[in-house]
């Protein structure tokens, strides 16, 4: 997953509030147009009238925070971006945040953290419930965390609740919803704030993301939007996707000009007197309307203001004129190879796309492969009901602290993994049967920027009693198994397809049982290495659609 926009989503509105049912903002809006007119009137991006006057660097926005959040930001050359891509002026900076905000009030989702952002008059009670919804809503979608959410809220209502908690509870808690991390790096923060800042929040965009563990530049910035009202604009996945397209950037979206120009306009859109609605809407109208595909353009409040859609409604008027070519489409004034913000050459307008044109899917690397071997090492006549043996992975680094089955991870996907299992096996359990450790089938998995092969195995202990555990294994009833924090549970699934009696249909691989002579390599250490730099952090993604 390419680590920039954490939330990329098209997930449709799960419950809508009453039409009169508006937040306390609406009531301020019509008091604070003054304010935002003054606010667009200092944006630092609207195109000069004079065309050759957008050369040179881009201004610094008053609000934006002044820390490693901006420090981090390359200076990009305006001199190779058209000004066809920004907003002409003042006015049109202000019809699009009174035409997103207006049709936020409408049309806005009724979900949890909403109404605890809104209600909550503890800042860092506010803070925390926002914090926790944004970390859940990276990769994850709306009506799957909603759940999640509220589970989480009941537990640790309080960051000091959650600083109290074990990683195995947090673990627990977040089974199923993937990404492990964003839990145990969300309880470090937590943390953080009881034991270091005296159990306040910072304020600011630049003070959580530099204060806090996992805490990254979106994530900063929609707490202090949202929780504090600071004016700071906020890109995700869906602020990617309905930018592109209002203003027909059709270069890559994780390329630097490309990234650092969509920073440059939230922060030049946020409504100053709302920022936590005005990114929320943003980020709703991207989730609801324009989504990824079938973009519902005729219910979007910032139609007027899109380039792209502009141009498809050019292109249909043209072709139903039967006119050759496309005289009246307006198109970037630097010419298809110059502007760091339109597609390449090799790339050019797909009618058949229309406003999906925008924006160009992130170049993305194919995963890289490894293979692990696994085992289910069961006790079915165990004292009490058949146990299942777990280890316990590190407590850093992927999966941290999750139990799983033992496994090795494998050099080569197919040779010698059958007695490299064994000796992990035995390392945890005593002397084993080898030739009842069997091949079972295959999972595949794909973490991050690792596809993972599990080649499943199982041994099944008949009338065997064995001694003492050692510490980091433990048995577990089936029970006991189904609510712990286990990792790759499918792995079980193949193992109980694979049972005499039942018929889960898991496919059983032609591999015979390989015996070969490698020695083992670390196991759980190993693997933990090996997937450890791909853990995301503030995680965004271009491809995946989340919230
Ligand atoms: S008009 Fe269509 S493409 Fe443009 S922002 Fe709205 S929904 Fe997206
Ligand atoms: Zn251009």
């Amino acid at each position: 997953m390419t680590p920039r926009f954490p939330r990329w989503s098209c997930s449709r509105a799960i419950m809508r509030k009453p039409r009169g049912a508006v937040g306390s903002g609406h009531r301020k809006q019509a008091a604070s147009k003054k304010r935002r007119k003054q606010h667009a009137l200092g944006s630092s991006q609207i195109a000069p009238s004079d065309p050759d006057a957008c050369t040179g660097r881009i201004p610094e926005c008053p609000e934006a925070p002044a820390g490693p959040a901006r420090q981090q930001e390359e200076v990009v050359s305006q001199a190779s971006v058209s000004p066809y891509h920004l907003f002409r002026d003042s006015a049109e900076v202000t019809a699009f945040r009174e035409g997103l905000l207006n049709w936020y009030d409408r049309e806005k989702r009724d979900l949890p953290w909403r109404r605890r952002a809104e209600d909550e008059v503890d800042p860092d009670r506010r803070a925390y419930a926002v914090w926790v919804s944004e970390v859940m809503l990276q990769q994850t979608q709306v009506a799957t965390v909603i759940n999640y959410y509220t589970r989480w809220m009941q537990k640790w209502p309080t960051l000091q609740d959650l600083a109290s908690a074990s990683l195995e509870e947090v673990n627990q808690l977040w089974a199923g919803l993937g990404y492990y991390s964003r839990g145990r790096r969300l309880q470090e923060g937590a943390r953080k704030v009881v034991e270091e800042l005296g159990g306040h929040v910072p304020r600011t965009a630049e003070t959580l993301q530099r204060l806090l563990p996992g805490v990254g530049r979106y994530t900063a910035g929609a707490i202090a939007s949202i929780a504090f009202g600071q004016a700071t604009g906020v890109v995700d996945g869906n602020v990617v996707r309905v930018l592109c397209r209002v203003r027909a950037i059709g270069a890559d979206p994780s390329s630097a000009p490309v990234f650092q120009q969509l920073w440059s306009f939230a922060q030049q859109l946020v409504d100053p007197v709302r920022p936590g609605d005005f990114n929320q809407a943003a980020m709703e109208l991207g989730a609801t309307v324009c989504t990824p595909q079938r973009p519902l353009c005729k219910r979007c409040p910032v139609q007027r203001l899109c380039r792209a859609r502009q141009r498809v409604e050019q292109e249909q008027l043209s072709a139903s004129r039967s006119l050759p070519g496309n005289p009246d489409v307006e198109e970037c004034a630097l010419g298809t190879g110059q502007c760091q913000l339109c597609p390449p050459p090799s790339e050019p307008w797909d009618q058949t796309l229309g406003v999906a044109n925008f924006p160009r899917k992130a170049s993305r690397r194919p995963p890289r492969e490894e293979c692990s071997a696994t085992c289910v090492l069961e006790q079915p006549k165990a004292l009490g009901g058949a146990r299942i043996l777990l280890v316990q992975r590190p407590s850093s680094g992927l999966l941290a602290g999750l139990w799983e089955f033992p496994s090795v991870t494998l050099e080569s996907p197919v040779q010698h993994q059958h007695k490299a299992l064994l000796q992990e096996l035995q390392s945890w359990a005593g002397p084993l049967p080898a030739a009842q450790l069997r091949h079972l089938g295959e999972v595949v998995h794909t973490f991050s920027h690792i596809k993972v092969t599990y080649q499943v195995y199982g041994l099944a202990l008949e009338g065997q009693t064995l001694a003492s555990t050692p510490p980091g294994a433990r048995w577990l009833t089936r029970e006991e198994f189904h609510t712990a924090a286990v990792a790759m549970k499918k792995v079980f699934r193949v193992y109980e397809g694979q049972k005499p009696g039942t018929c889960k249909g898991s496919k059983r691989s032609p591999m015979s049982v390989p015996l070969g002579r490698k020695r083992p390599s670390k196991g759980q250490q190993v693997l933990d290495g090996f997937l450890r730099p791909c853990i995301p952090v503030d995680v965004p993604s271009l491809s995946s659609a989340t919230h």
